[in-house]
């Protein structure tokens, strides 16, 4: 295998000017104009797309699961329901179901709020998997959306309150919760032989009285995006015999989502248990030390009374018996557990693509060209046929917004919507599926996929090279002058990285504080 050599800030622009006058000579060509707009999300990527189609002069109607904006960051006392163990990459779409619903009008029912019920209303509308004690690991200054910063005398990190804050402040200002329907899952979505996008819809109204009226009903778009968000649903791998392990003791084992007083990452939930557990165990895949600066940054938080074990060989002991006890690699085994709690990442938030779903078996890259018409193809949280991170080849009148293979803040989110704006309203043009194809499955910067602010500006690079090559270029007779899309600032690279070193003491401090304060409360 060879390994990429990294792309310098010149290299990048040069690769995508040149990939930028291809898509000028062969344009891919829209069937029609795209006047009619659904968001899926009204999160940190759902917000700054809507603002963007609206200033560009589409129709746009977002669809939100949960009662307020903000995604992750709106914090619920109520946990998701536990995800299958093992759960595996193609478990996410199981449950959508191909929706028969009403021609045109609204299904209504009104139901008593059974067991059943509450946890239909759990599963199309799960809470998020944010806790309580969660603080942002971004500089305010650096997560803050362009057009609104953080107010005056905010922290360098704060908690989800204030962020959560943020995006409510953030709807209000730029004039989009009209456009929002609260409380409404998007259960599919689905091209139609007319080239309409169908989507359909169900939304659930909870009375004090106890009954719970659930509406379903079909709207149609011209085009539609996804900014449904990359940590929606706990994944859970395979372990060999943790099946068995799990239907002896259903209630031992949680995954991170579920957990309300502590985080998702492994090193923040041991950070909150010390004191707290007996004993903690964390299990690691690979070696301690990263190749990635930040989850060096991480790990060095994790309180020394944690044990540190390698992966996981099985659920069962050494003769292979499931008796509760856990076998490591090195062939030790851990007995007397009380609890499991899977810090093991997510799986994607695209099930609303019902049959449209290719599953890929691994990241390698796939001649994307001859994906089906509109059809995506998923690997574990990512779609993979996407030109630009965003735009679905397979038919580009669906983008993807808040889906980048890598760590990204909601700035970066900002971007990818201007992109969509750009591309539907034609001031920015995508090549032909082909060259689509071709430049995703070559296109490598040779950066490290865990890298942060030290590599945030040659990724975004590529799309304020492009949006404004094609802005000049397409516009270059007609007087028009659209504004320029920015790149981070330069000194973003520094702030960030010199904000990380501080974290790792102010995080500290936060974690001994709140420890301190539940102590006392429980005294
Ligand atoms: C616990 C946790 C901590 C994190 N901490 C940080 C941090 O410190 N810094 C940082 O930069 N990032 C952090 N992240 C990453 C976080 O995902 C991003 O900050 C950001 O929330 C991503 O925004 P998004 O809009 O893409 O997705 P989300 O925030 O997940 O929002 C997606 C929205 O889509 C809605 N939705 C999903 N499916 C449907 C559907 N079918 N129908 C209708 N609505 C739907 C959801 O309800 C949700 O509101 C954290 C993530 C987690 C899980």
């Amino acid at each position: 295998m060879t390994i990429p050599v990294e792309k310098t800030l010149e290299e990048v622009i040069s690769l995508v000017l040149e990939e930028s006058k291809k898509a000028l000579k062969y344009p891919y060509k829209f069937k029609k104009p795209i006047k009619n707009v659904a968001i899926i999300g009204a999160g940190p990527s759902g917000l700054p797309t809507a603002r963007h189609l609206k200033e560009a002069g589409f129709n746009v109607r977002v669809f939100e699961r949960n009662s307020v904006v903000g995604g992750i960051w709106a914090y619920s006392e109520e946990a998701p329901v536990k995800p299958k163990i093992p759960s595996s990459p193609e478990e996410a779409d199981v449950e959508s179901e191909v929706y028969d619903g009403p021609d045109g009008g609204v299904e209504t029912i009104t139901v008593e709020m059974t067991p059943e019920i509450k946890k239909l209303l759990l599963t199309k509308c799960p809470p998020s998997p944010c806790y309580r004690d969660l603080q942002g690991n971004n500089p305010s200054r650096l997560f803050a959306l362009p057009g609104l910063t953080f107010p005056e005398g905010t922290p360098l990190f704060c908690s989800h309150k204030a962020i959560g804050k943020y995006f409510q402040d953030y709807a209000e200002k730029f004039e989009l919760l009209p456009l929002i329907k609260f409380d409404t899952s998007v259960d599919l979505v689905y091209k139609n032989d007319d080239d309409i996008w169908e989507v359909y819809l169900s939304k659930y109204d909870v009375y004090p009285s106890g009954l719970v009226k659930i509406s379903s009903w079909m709207e149609t778009f011209d085009a539609v995006v996804a900014a449904s968000g990359i940590y929606q649903n706990g994944f859970v791998p395979d372990f060999k015999d943790l099946a068995a392990w799990d239907k002896m003791w259903p209630d031992k084992a949680i995954h991170s989502n579920q957990y309300r007083r502590g985080s998702i990452s492994a090193c923040d939930i041991s950070r909150s248990l010390e004191g707290f557990a007996r004993s903690v165990t964390m299990s690691m895949r690979g070696p301690f030390e990263s190749s990635a600066h930040i989850v060096n940054l991480v790990r060095s938080t994790i309180p020394k009374s944690t044990t540190i074990k390698p992966n996981i060989t099985s659920f069962s002991n050494i003769q292979g018996q499931v008796d509760g006890s856990v076998l490591f690699e090195d062939g030790s085994v851990l007995d007397s557990i009380d609890h499991v709690i899977f810090c093991t990442g997510y799986t994607h938030s695209l099930r609303y693509f019902g049959v449209g779903l290719l599953k890929a078996k691994s990241t390698a890259r796939h001649p994307y060209a001859d994906v089906p018409e509109s059809e995506v193809l998923v690997y574990r949280s990512h779609p993979l046929n996407v030109y630009q991170e965003v735009f679905l080849m397979s038919d580009p009148t669906f983008a993807f917004v808040g889906f980048p293979p890598y760590f990204a803040t909601p700035t970066h989110f900002d971007t990818q919507a201007q992109a969509v704006a750009r591309v539907w309203t034609g001031n920015a043009l995508i090549p032909s599926v082909y060259t689509m194809s071709k430049f995703t499955q070559e296109y490598d910067l040779g950066i490290d996929p865990a890298g942060l602010y030290e590599v945030d500006r040659r990724r975004k690079e590529h799309f304020s090279t492009w949006l404004n090559h094609h802005a000049k270029m397409l516009h270059k007779d007609d007087g028009v002058e659209l504004p320029e899309v920015e790149n981070y600032p330069e000194y973003w690279e520094k702030e960030g990285l010199e904000a990380l070193e501080q974290w790792v003491e102010i995080s500290t401090n936060h974690y001994k504080n709140t420890r301190e304060s539940i102590k006392k409360r429980c005294l």
